[in-house]
């Protein structure tokens, strides 16, 4: 009796397996893309999940991939946010004219000892 084969992979989860004409290997097909490769490798498997356009993020650490620096949260620096002094001077006036123009009380701001 042979050993028992070991379970299959978890990345494997979710790819459809489907007959090919005229071989005893099966076609792959991608749950998320959709696309499909003939080899039963793990490393083909992981080579399309690496780059598959529609993998979720929440598989992107089964298959060990990056997000894409684009896809990252933007890295905000200082400088980003800094304006010249008549923005500035600008910016309080345009902000000045729609408060007093809105008819709000300045009583709004209200201090608490
Ligand atoms: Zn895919």
């Amino acid at each position: 009796m042979p050993p028992p084969r070991p379970p299959p992979s978890i990345m494997w989860d979710g790819v459809m397996k489907e007959p090919f004409a005229g071989s005893t290997t099966p076609t792959n097909r991608c749950p998320y893309c959709l696309n499909t490769w003939r080899k039963k490798s793990l490393v083909r498997l992981v080579q399309h999940m690496k780059k598959c356009k529609k993998l979720p993020f929440a598989r992107y650490e089964r298959y060990e991939r990056t997000v894409h620096r684009s896809l990252r949260q933007p890295q905000v620096d200082s400088a980003a946010y800094t304006i010249s002094a008549i923005d500035q001077r600008n910016a309080d006036d345009a902000l000045a004219e729609a408060i007093y123009n809105s008819g709000l009380a300045f009583s709004f701001v209200s201090i608490t000892l």
